[in-house]
C-alpha cells in the first residue's frame, strides 16, 4: 500500500500523490524564537521529522522548508496582545535580533539532540519582508483588503472558501462573539496583513511599505516564504492542531487570494497536542518544560523522542515524569537488546554497516518484518506500530543476529533512536588512557606486572609498595578475575609522570 496521510482539509485519509512525480514539497511552521522551545513544540518537529524521513525513504526528493518567526507574532494568534519578540527582548534587556539569534541557536541545539533532521531550507521572517510586501500587493490587487486605523486587513467576507480547512461557517464567523477587541476590523475573523503605527509605538523592527512604515502580520510570512521556496502550489503543509482555525486558515486565504490558484496546498497534516497532567502547555504562560529540563533530570533527549513516537501524532499525548521514565527504561532495554545481538555476532564495527544491510536484505524473515514496519508508517505514520515491529524483530529468535541488526538499523533510519551509536564500542577508562598516552600507560602496566610478580613470590611488602606508589600518582588498581584493571582517579586529568 502506498503512503496515506490524514488530510485535515476534508478530514479523510488519502493516498499521498505529489504534484511532481518523485518530489515532495513540504512546509512546516517553525518556531517563534522569543523563548526556548517547550517539549510540546518539539512534538511538532518530531512529527515533521518522521514525515520527512518516511518521504525520503519512499524515494521522494523532499524539499522541507521551515520558517523562523523573528517578527510580528503577537501573543494572540488573532492580532491580539503584545508582540512576543519585543516583550521578550525588553524583559531580558537585549535587542530583538539578539533574542532571535540566541533562541534560534537554542532551538537547533534541541532538535539536533533529538535527531531531528534540519530542514532543507530554514528561512527567517525578517529576511523576507520584500517577498511579504510583494504578496500583500497581489492580495490587494485582487481586492481582498481594506485599510483601517493605519493597518491593512484581509477581508474574509470577500473570500468565500474562508474557513474550509477548519470547517468554520462564514455566518458563524460574522455573528461570532466579539471577543476580538480590534475595533478596526469589519468582521471579527478579518486579520492584519501589515501593521503601521496603530498597534505599537516603539516597535523595534519596522520597514517601509506601500501602506506606511510598519511590520507584517504573522500569517503572511508563512504564505510568502513557502511560495518562494516551494512554488504557488505545493504538496504538504504541517503544524500543530492549534493552527487550524486561525493561522492556517488565514494562510490559505492569503495565498489563494494572491495567486487565484486552488488548492494552494494539497495535504494538511496536523499534530495533536502534548498536554501536561495539569493541563495545557504554552510558551507564553511561563511554566513550561524544555528539553534541557529533562536532560537536567538525567534523561537522554532520545528518551523523549522514544516517548513521543510511542504515541500516534494525531492523538493527544499526556506528559508525566512516570511515562517519561518508562520510555527511558524501554529505550534502555531496546539498546541492550540490540547490543546483545551485536555481541553474538562477529565483532560489528560501525564500518560494517553495509555488510549488515546486505545480510538483512537477503533474509526473507527480516523482509516480512520490514514490510510490516513500512505498512505501519504508510498508514498515516503509525509510529507506535512501527516501534512494535522493531521490538518484534529484535526479539525474534528465529532470525540470525546479523540479519536482525541490519533490519533494525534500517528501521532506525526513520525512528532515529540512536541504534547505530550503540554499535560504537565504548572505551574502558584503561583503553582511553592507553590511546591518549601510550608511553605512560606502558610504564603503569610495567609496574602492575612487577606487582603481580611480587605477589607470586609472596613478597607482599613490595606488592603493596607498588600499589601505594601508583595510588599516590592518582592511579587506582582493581583486581578482577581476569587480571588487574586500572584507571585514573576522577578529576585528575594527567598524573605527574612516573
Ligand atoms: P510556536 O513556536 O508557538 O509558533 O509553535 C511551534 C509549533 O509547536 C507549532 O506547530 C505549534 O502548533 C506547535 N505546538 C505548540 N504547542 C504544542 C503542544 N503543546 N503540543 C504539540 N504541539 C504544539
Ligand atoms: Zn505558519
Amino acid at each position: 500500500m502506498p503512503l496515506r496521510l490524514y488530510n485535515t482539509l476534508g478530514r479523510t485519509t488519502e493516498v499521498f500523490t505529489p504534484r511532481k512525480p518523485g518530489e515532495a514539497g513540504f512546509y512546516g511552521c517553525g518556531p517563534t524564537v522569543y523563548n526556548f522551545a517547550h517539549i510540546g513544540n518539539l512534538r511538532a518537529y518530531v512529527t515533521h521529522d518522521i514525515l520527512t524521513r518516511v518521504l525520503r525513504d519512499r524515494g521522494y526528493q523532499v524539499n522541507h522548508v521551515m520558517n523562523i518567526t523573528d517578527v510580528g507574532h503577537l501573543s494572540g494568534d488573532n492580532d491580539l496582545g503584545e508582540d512576543k519578540m519585543v516583550k521578550s527582548a525588553a524583559e531580558r534587556g537585549k535587542s530583538v535580533l539578539e533574542i532571535a539569534e540566541f533562541y534560534t541557536n537554542a532551538f537547533f541545539n534541541d532538535t539536533n539532540r533529538m535527531n531531528i533532521i534540519r530542514p532543507t531550507v530554514v528561512c527567517k521572517a525578517t529576511e523576507h519582508i520584500n517577498e511579504m510586501i510583494a504578496l500583500i500587493k497581489r492580495i490587494e490587487d485582487n481586492a481582498y483588503t481594506y485599510t483601517a486605523g493605519g493597518n491593512l486587513y484581509f477581508d474574509i467576507s470577500r473570500f468565500p472558501r474562508y474557513g474550509d480547512l477548519a470547517q468554520l461557517r462564514m455566518d458563524d464567523l460574522k455573528a461570532g462573539a466579539r471577543t476580538d477587541l480590534d475595533k478596526n476590523k469589519r468582521n471579527p475573523g478579518d486579520f492584519v496583513l501589515w501593521f503601521t503605527k496603530s498597534k505599537f509605538e516603539n516597535q523595534a523592527l519596522v520597514w517601509d511599505s506601500p501602506w506606511g512604515r510598519g511590520y507584517p502580520g504573522w500569517h503572511i510570512e508563512c504564505s510568502a516564504m513557502s511560495i518562494k521556496y516551494l512554488g504557488e502550489q505545493f504538496d504538504i503543509h504541517a503544524g500543530g492542531i492549534d493552527h487550524v482555525p486561525i493561522h492556517h486558515t488565514n494562510e490559505i486565504a492569503q495565498s489563494e487570494g494572491a495567486t487565484g490558484k486552488t488548492p494552494w496546498v494539497r495535504y494538511w497534516v496536523h499534530n495533536e497536542f502534548l498536554v501536561l497532567d495539569r493541563g495545557k502547555m504554552s510558551k507564553s504562560s511561563g511554566g513550561f518544560l524544555t528539553l534541557q529540563s529533562l536532560v537536567d533530570k538525567g534523561y537522554d533527549p532520545l528518551d523523549y523522542r522514544y516517548f513521543l513516537i510511542g504515541g500516534h501524532y494525531r492523538s493527544q499525548l499526556q506528559f508525566s515524569w512516570d511515562s517519561l521514565e518508562s520510555a527511558r527504561n524501554s529505550r534502555k532495554s531496546l539498546l541492550e537488546k540490540f547490543r546483545s545481538l551485536a555481541d553474538k555476532t562477529n565483532p560489528v564495527e560501525p564500518t560494517d554497516l553495509a555488510g549488515l544491510a546486505d545480510a538483512a536484505a537477503a533474509s526473507p524473515a527480516v523482509k516480512t518484518r520490514l514490510t510490516a514496519f513500512n505498512e505501519a508508517l504508510d498508514d498515516d505514520l503509525s509510529t507506535p506500530r512501527a516501534l512494535a515491529e522493531l521490538w518484534g524483530l529484535l526479539k525474534d529468535t528465529t532470525i540470525n543476529p546479523r540479519e536482525a541488526l541490519g533490519g533494525a538499523l534500517q528501521m532506525d533510519r526513520i525512528l532515529a533512536l540512536g541504534l547505530e551509536k550503540a554499535l560504537e564500542k565504548t572505551e574502558t577508562p584503561q583503553e582511553k588512557a592507553r590511546n591518549e598516552d601510550p608511553a605512560l600507560a606502558a610504564e603503569i602496566e610495567g609496574l602492575i606486572a612487577q606487582r603481580r610478580e611480587a605477589k607470586a613470590k609472596r613478597d607482599f611488602t613490595r606488592a603493596d609498595a607498588i600499589r601505594a606508589e601508583l595510588d599516590q600518582r592518582g592511579i587506582i588498581l582493581e583486581d578482577t578475575k581476569t587480571g588487574t584493571v586500572w584507571r585514573f582517579k576522577q578529576n585528575i586529568d594527567l598524573p605527574t609522570p612516573l
